[in-house]
């Protein structure tokens, strides 16, 4: 595919992301980029393309999947629908609003181009990079710098976002909740739609909670246009600065990579790996974090909390433990979005609590706040390991372990 105009500048974003960065394979000598071409070429026969995306092109294969050219040079933009959604919303009773959204539901999975809950094509797109890579080199195995930290198999990350004064009321609930369980999270706050308390700001940091920026007043305009954007990215990054905060999630997961290089963040929150249900469907497809032009994107990849229980009326935490395996499996990040809002519902706060003991008996994953697994996947992007009287010496990057990739771990 050959990417033009607007599309030349959005692949520039994404293209820090090289298999070369993303593996940091440990051989010698290097694979150079001619040999990862090819490795591409071959393995990318495995992603959907349409007509928008027909052919291949190695430089430009990564980009297509993480900036989800797949759904379409509009892709950024809200469909008619969703705008007529948001311009009615207030007007509407919330029982009417779930049930319009359980309607709508089934549209939204008939024509959605992704695999949901699970996408897989773009991570054994990486995993086959590497079999390609081995098989160019007659090799069986190779050593890797490992994913994560400290030999960690997968990560675990947990996010909320607080929409209104309700969740606010309920965040030290479910602070307590987490650390008794012996987790930590990041708390997202709307600057502009409720009082703000500091005194909860800076209890949080101190018993090693994140705080975040959702947004800035949560009113659905947020990225109506570039002006409006550009404007209010002033004032997001001022809160941004006083709440000593790293990173940013936009309200309703609406997103467009180019206009969000305005914030001053060092992650973002607002993309996911597959979802159907969001007012831009989308997805991409990546269960890793990845650089998207000045900062870490780091996308959601378990269902979001309202999707499951509301829209799904799922029960159990089952559909969350579910791709945690499949994340666990593909050495992946498992990142979920719950709002202290709608756990203020007894029977949805007991399915997060599930999950949380559930994850606390498997013992093979990072637990990280967003901001620390941003740095690592910085740091650990820009590693160049060096080659010491016939050894890796990775201690420039500390937490650095080598793990071994086999061709057969991937069938
Ligand atoms: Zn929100």
């Amino acid at each position: 595919m050959v990417a033009s105009g607007s599309n030349e500048v959005l692949a520039k974003l994404y293209a820090a992301n090289t298999p070369n960065t993303f593996w940091q394979l440990l051989v010698e000598p290097r694979v150079s980029q001619a040999e990862w071409a090819d490795a591409i070429q071959v393995a990318a026969s495995i992603l959907p393309r349409n007509d928008r995306c027909n052919s291949v092109d190695a430089d430009h294969t990564i980009s297509m999947v993480l900036g989800e050219e797949l759904f379409g040079p509009k892709r950024w933009q809200l469909s008619w629908s969703s705008r007529l959604y948001y311009q009615l919303k207030p007007l509407l009773p919330r029982p009417l609003r779930i049930l319009l959204r359980q309607l709508y539901r089934r549209q939204q999975e008939v024509h959605f181009a992704l695999g949901w809950p699970v996408e897989d094509r773009y991570v054994r797109f990486q995993f086959n990079c590497v079999t390609n890579v081995l098989r160019q080199r007659e090799l069986d195995s190779v050593p890797y710098v490992n994913l994560w930290p400290n030999g960690h198999r997968f990560a675990l990350v947990l996010t909320h976002d607080v929409e209104s004064e309700l969740g606010l009321a309920s965040v030290q609930y479910i602070a307590d909740l987490e650390e008794r369980l012996g987790f930590r999270s990041v708390f997202n706050f709307v600057p502009e739609r409720y009082p703000i308390d500091h005194d909860l700001l800076s209890a949080l940091r101190q018993r090693g909670f994140e705080i975040g920026v959702h947004g800035l007043n949560h009113d659905s305009k947020l990225f109506s246009s570039w002006q409006l954007f550009e404007q209010k990215a002033i004032k997001i990054n001022r809160y941004l600065h006083v709440w000593e905060a790293s990173g940013f999630r936009a309200p309703y997961m609406h997103r467009n990579p180019k206009w969000l290089q305005a914030l001053n963040v060092e992650y973002d929150l607002s993309f996911f790996d597959t979802d159907p249900y969001e007012p831009m469907p989308g997805g991409t497809m990546s269960i890793w974090p990845f650089s998207l032009g000045s900062f870490v994107e780091l996308p959601y990849t378990l269902t979001q909390d309202h999707t499951l229980m509301t829209i799904l009326g799922a029960r159990t935490p089952r559909l969350w433990l579910d791709k945690v395996d499949f994340i666990e499996r593909w050495h992946g990040m498992a990142l979920v979005n719950t709002h202290p809002d709608y756990l203020r519902e007894p029977s949805y706060l007991a399915i997060y609590e599930e999950f949380l003991t559930t994850m606390k008996e498997r013992k093979n994953y990072w637990h990280a706040l967003p901001r620390n697994l941003a740095h690592w996947w910085r740091q650990r992007a820009h590693f160049q390991p060096q080659w010491h009287d016939g050894q890796w010496d990775l201690s420039s990057l500390p937490g650095a372990t080598i793990s071994h990739f086999s061709a057969m771990e991937i069938y």
